[in-house]
């Protein structure tokens, strides 16, 4: 009965309710996390001890800001195309492509020489490749990547890490695929064409031209999740200070928390959460360059409000220890390996895919068992067909090498023999041809519940992908969003799980 409730902290949050002390005396059983949705748990890759952390710092869009994906992303697409044509010269033609929103997933790598788009495993080798929006064969795969791991550092390549790289990967694709058809322009270059889309997009972001839509729409291109300002609110009484940090400018990100958290019923405003605003932040650079910040003033509040900067400078401001800082985002380089690396501060990662993601691996269990099931009856029937194959050529054998010294009913008998293992022989390849057609069946099922291009997020095969190995790597807790925070008690440990070398399972 219990399994799958879903434990919501927010009831303890309520105006009744706000004292510190009667939100501590709430304290969760030791298994409580079993009654917590699995695509709204918290995953842990390092331990860290919410007792020890005295600021929590967030990024804003994808993190606190939810986009409505399919606004925004087809947003950018169209708006990206319109400079190519415009500015850039494209044909005219590049204005009736439309936005796949299923093409691209995060940790895709483009091949700027050859115009591909590849997802790998992470020891870098090609997993999946795509020439525009066709898949690339797998012999054609292999004669092109094979040379090993690929060395992403190499400005051939391009990765795409981010929710708002994913328009570029589909525009990219598509615009391959339409110049293609229609007649290569003469002396245009895979590469130039992705210089050109990177500018494209680049631009639509810096200019304003994407954000002057968004500001107006907010209903639209956000996704409101209610849990959030009680999400914040938890940190707070739990001793903990928020500070926002985010590539926004002020305007953009007080539209967008405005929408996300102000609540007119309480006159609650956003900025009351925070104790530190800084925007225009430029990460990743925030974290290794030396820019000054200048304070920024909004005379509806005196939170202490900063543009640009760095992290010192951030550091200083706050005064705490990187190990006693826990930074929030969705960028894994921009706000999760940065942060971490330079300023040892600790992360929590927010993928939002893994609420879609995880409903499918769940999804796929029973499938996955009923595969394991299937597989052990089909080794078996192999194992049968071989015994009967040795059998038979064991008979033949001895039919030929003897044939002298055995009389005609012999020799009869021994066909006879063979006669019934053809038979069985038939009967098994029957059963095996449909074993193999319900693994097929069962595993084009599986696949179905992922990416129809590029399958799951964090795996290639039983391997991880170049993606998942980064999460695993990089981030110390990973979630689906912030406001899964609310199902977890006070100060709470998270535990990774003990580590296991093949030979200790
Ligand atoms: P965050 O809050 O730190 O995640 O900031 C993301 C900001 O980066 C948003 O304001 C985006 O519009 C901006 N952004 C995303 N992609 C690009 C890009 O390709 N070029 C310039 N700005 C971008
Ligand atoms: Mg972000």
């Amino acid at each position: 009965m219990l399994q799958g409730l879903y434990v919501d902290y927010s009831e303890y949050m309520t105006d009744k309710n706000r004292d510190r002390t009667s939100l501590n005396r709430i304290t969760a059983p030791h298994h409580f996390e079993q009654f917590v949705k699995k695509n709204h748990r918290i995953f842990v890759n390092r331990n860290l001890r919410m007792n020890s952390i005295r600021w929590v710092g967030f990024d804003l869009d994808h993190t606190l800001a939810l986009y409505n994906r399919n606004f925004i992303e087809a947003l950018a697409f169209d708006l990206a195309r319109e400079v190519l044509v415009e500015q850039k010269g494209y044909p005219a033609s590049l204005l009736d492509i439309l936005y796949d929103p299923a093409f691209g997933i995060r940790g895709l790598v483009v091949d700027k020489k050859l115009g591909n788009i590849l997802k790998m495993d992470k020891f870098h080798y090609v997993a999946t490749a795509f020439h525009g929006m066709r898949p690339l064969s797998k012999e054609n795969r292999k004669e092109l990547y094979t040379s090993g791991a690929l060395k992403l550092s190499s400005d051939r390549f391009w990765s795409s890490d981010t929710l708002f790289g994913l328009p570029e990967i589909a525009l990219y694709a598509s615009v391959v695929d339409q110049l293609e058809l229609e007649g290569w322009p003469e002396g245009l270059t895979f590469r130039q064409l992705f210089t050109d889309i990177r500018y494209s997009v680049d631009l639509v972001h810096k200019d304003g031209t994407l954000k002057e839509i968004v500001m107006p729409r907010m209903s639209e291109c956000f996704i409101r999740d209610p849990k959030l300002p009680f999400t914040l609110e938890k940190f707070r009484r739990e001793g903990v200070k928020l500070f926002l940090l985010t590539n926004s400018d002020y305007k953009y990100s007080d539209t967008v928390l405005s929408w996300v958290l102000n609540d007119d019923s309480l006159n609650r405003r956003w900025w009351e959460y925070f104790d530190l605003i800084v925007v225009d932040a430029g990460k990743p650079g925030f974290f290794d360059e030396s820019h000054n910040w200048a304070p920024y003033e909004d005379e509806r509040h005196n939170v202490p409000c900063f543009s640009g900067g760095n992290f010192s400078m951030l550091q200083s401001q706050i005064g705490a220890r990187g190990d006693e800082v826990l930074y929030i985002g969705d960028h894994i380089f921009g706000d999760i390996l940065r942060s971490k690396k330079t300023s040892g501060w600790r992360t929590m990662m927010v993928v939002e895919e893994l609420e879609y993601e995880i409903l499918a691996i769940m999804e796929n269990e029973q499938d996955h068992k009923r595969l394991d099931k299937i597989q052990i009856k089909n080794a078996d029937l192999q194992e049968t067909l071989r015994e009967c194959k040795h059998h038979r050529d064991k008979l033949s054998e001895k039919k030929i090498s003897n044939y002298k010294s055995l009389t005609p009913d012999q020799l009869d008998e021994i066909d006879a023999q063979l006669e019934v293992f053809a038979d069985q022989e038939r009967e098994i390849e029957g059963k095996l041809t449909r074993k193999l057609l319900t693994i097929k069946e069962v595993e084009e099922t599986i696949d179905a519940r992922f990416n129809p291009y590029w399958g799951p997020l964090c795996k290639v095969d039983s391997e991880l992908s170049r993606f998942g190995d980064q999460l695993g790597d990089f981030a110390c807790l990973y979630t689906s969003r912030v406001s899964n925070y609310l199902n977890y008690p006070p100060g709470k440990f998270f535990q990774s799980r003990t580590e296991f070398l093949p030979h200790e399972l």
